[in-house]
């Protein structure tokens, strides 16, 4: 795999998983959190409802106390008592009244009335109806607040009180039976009812003469309470959260409802309000489930499914009432804008992603690019051709690795072009120092001759010979100038073709070049076979022994000395040729370390190549000169060659 696929799975592995991850992650922990508000916000808010209901039908139970014990109303339900006549008996008469209409509505003091009405006025709303009875059940007055439509009026919220002591049928309002046998004057709660008009709670009080007296309730008073207004006051503490603080008046919310239930299904309060009065399974089938726990009378906490939303409806008993209430909230609206939140975010990442990948793989591509440039420029390069030039194009980090291999090249080139002419001018120099060392050994052949000529010309064989070693010693300075005149070739193409040769005649020649000019200042001992034949180069092979001679001859000076020739094969059947001198020999470090390398002389005017070439031949013979030699005590050194060896092409 390439490293462009490789970095974008790097990338994608351990950028973008991670961020989707944890976006993942932190929107499935907001969406809970928000569920579990939810949950508290509803189960709060129907404890509340439930406490508030019962709350304020303590606070209109007192009130109601509060006004059975108003001075004005015992007085004048016991005025209307009379005393001293049986109970049975005042029934009896009470199923017959004989008072007249006049009579009974002279008999409603001012005070009564007033009473009455600063009771009904200060909460207007809250109560529909108060009748009294006198203790045979006979309406004594019967009160409503009635409403005015427009007008100048004095009355608060333009409410004034009707009382009614006549036509007013008294069959609809009966007393609670209980009230009758009571001493004490706690309001008695009727079942809770409701019609189309709306929910009526009905209490029965009873009016005692005195608290000290109270044996008997001299009259009672009937209040029939609005029980919608009861239930909207009960919400107006939690509608900020629960729904729209209009209550009963308020229409559907779409984000919270309230219900409350009776214990037979009826929806007595609904937010929405065309549902009231009618029963829950008619008109939300759905909430089965949560009715039958409300009217079983749990509390606790439901999902509940519409078609368009899903709440989370918490549900609490109102025990005083024997009903229950039920708080829900919208689900689906509570994480609506989280969902919404969520997708612009995954839109956002993705897009953002989706962007990042692409400048990412915009920027690899150009780099890859780049990379393949300066790899197929340096390929070349390796391959040799060193005039290829990388091109520099891109600003990155390329730019800098194209400019240092071109840099590279260029200095490549130079490094070679001098190498080159290093390697010339190395050549050059070692031709000449060779030129010069034969040049040299010309010399020494020649001065040795004119030496003895003044001593030896008179004899007629040493003519002979001078004369011969004469024409060899021109020959040879003729060969030189020759390979001066043409030194490249020289230096590449000195060598002969090697042939099958015999190498006593060779051996001979070249004591005759050395050691016939020194004449007889030393002992020359030649052992020689009849033939020994090799495959050489002769030239060449003739150099190698004239070194060797020549090198002896000069370790032994002017002192005399012995020089020992010998050649044959050794047990192993190569052939051999030793050059023995009785000179000075060579320590052991002088062998070890600068025999046989190139300039290493210890002559005055030695030049020091005469061994390293030497050896160059012989090597290229496929042979190798071994040396004996010890300090003061002489040299031998033998050139041991293949009998029949391939020349290898050297130097
Ligand atoms: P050159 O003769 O120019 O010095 P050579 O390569 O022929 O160069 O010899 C290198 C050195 O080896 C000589 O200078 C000398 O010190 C030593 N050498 C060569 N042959 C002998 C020998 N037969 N006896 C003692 N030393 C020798």
């Amino acid at each position: 795999m390439g490293i462009r696929p490789k970095l974008i799975i790097v990338l994608l592995a351990l950028g973008f998983g991670p961020v989707f991850l944890l976006g993942a992650f932190l929107y499935r922990e907001s969406v809970r959190a928000v569920e579990a508000d939810l949950d508290t916000r509803v189960g709060h808010d129907a404890t509340d409802i439930a406490i508030e209901i019962d709350a304020a039908l303590r606070q209109r139970e007192t009130s109601l106390e509060n006004l059975a014990r108003s001075p004005a109303l015992r007085k004048y339900v016991s005025n209307k008592e009379e005393p001293t006549r049986p109970l049975r008996e005042r029934k009896t008469k009470d199923s017959n009244p004989d008072l007249s209409e006049d009579e009974t509505k002279r008999a409603l003091p001012a005070e009564v009335r007033e009473s009455v009405r600063a009771f009904l006025l200060s909460n207007p709303d809250r109560h529909a109806y108060i009748t009294c009875l006198d203790t045979t059940g006979k309406p004594l007055f019967r009160t409503e607040p009635v409403r005015r439509a427009g007008g100048v009026s004095d009355k608060p919220n333009n409410v004034d009180v009707e009382f009614k002591t006549e036509n007013f049928l008294s069959s609809t309002v009966n007393a609670d039976s209980r009230v009758w046998n009571t001493a004490e004057q706690t309001p008695l709660r009727s079942p809770i009812s409701s019609n189309a008009n709306g929910v009526m709670l009905r209490y029965t009080i009873p009016v005692f003469e005195a608290d000290a007296y109270a044996q008997s309730p001299r009259g009672v008073l009937i209040a029939e309470l609005n029980g919608n207004v009861l239930f909207d006051e009960a919400m107006t503490g939690r509608t900020n959260e629960v729904g729209d603080p209009g209550g009963a008046s308020s229409s559907y919310s779409s984000q919270n409802f309230v219900i409350m239930l009776d214990h037979d299904g009826r929806i007595l309060y609904h937010t929405n309000e065309a549902l009231r009065h009618r029963q829950i399974e008619s008109v939300m089938p759905a909430f089965k489930d949560i009715a039958g726990a409300m009217k079983a009378g749990q509390s606790g906490t439901k999902p509940y499914d519409t078609e368009d939303s899903k709440w989370l409806v918490a549900y609490r008993p109102v025990t005083t009432l024997r009903t229950s209430v039920a708080v829900a909230g919208n689900y689906t609206q509570a994480t609506s804008r989280l969902k919404r939140l969520g997708l612009v975010a995954f839109t956002l990442l993705t897009v953002f992603g989706l962007g990042t990948l692409l400048v990412f793989t915009h920027i690899l591509r150009n780099t890859a690019r780049s990379i393949e440039r300066v790899t197929e420029g340096a390929v070349a390069i390796a391959g040799g051709k060193l005039e290829q030039r990388i091109e520099v194009r891109s600003n990155d980090e390329t730019r800098l690795l194209a400019e240092s291999f071109n840099i590279m090249t260029d200095r490549l080139r130079e490094q070679i072009a001098h190498e080159t002419e290093s390697r010339q001018f190395e050549s050059f120099m070692r031709l000449s120092a060779m030129l010069t060392h034969d040049l040299k050994n010309a010399i020494a052949g020649l001065s040795l001759l004119v030496e003895n000529i003044e001593r030896q010309f008179h004899r007629e064989e040493f003519r002979a010979d001078a004369m011969k070693s004469l024409t060899e010693a021109t020959d040879k300075l003729r060969r030189l100038v020759a390979k001066l005149s043409e030194p490249a070739q020289s230096l590449s193409s000195e060598h002969e073709i090697a042939r099958e040769a015999d190498l006593v005649p060779l051996i001979k020649k070249a004591l005759r070049l050395t050691v016939e000019p020194a004449g007889d200042l030393h002992e020359v001992v030649v052992h020689l076979p009849e033939v020994l034949a090799a495959t050489v180069e002769p030239d060449r092979i003739e150099k190698v022994f004239e070194n060797l001679i020549m090198n002896a001859l000069e370790a032994m000076g002017v002192k005399s000395g012995k020089l020992t020739i010998d050649a044959g094969h050794t047990s192993h059947g190569e052939v051999f040729i030793g050059v023995s001198d009785t000179g000075p020999g060579m320590s052991d470090e002088f062998q070890r370390v600068k025999l046989f390398r190139a300039f290493a002389t210890t002559k005055k005017t030695g030049i020091g190549l005469g061994l390293y070439t030497c050896r160059e031949i012989v090597q290229a013979h496929g042979g190798h000169i071994e040396v004996e030699s010890r300090r003061g005590s002489g040299a031998t050194f033998r050139v041991v060659l293949p009998s029949r060896p391939k020349i290898t092409k050297s130097q």
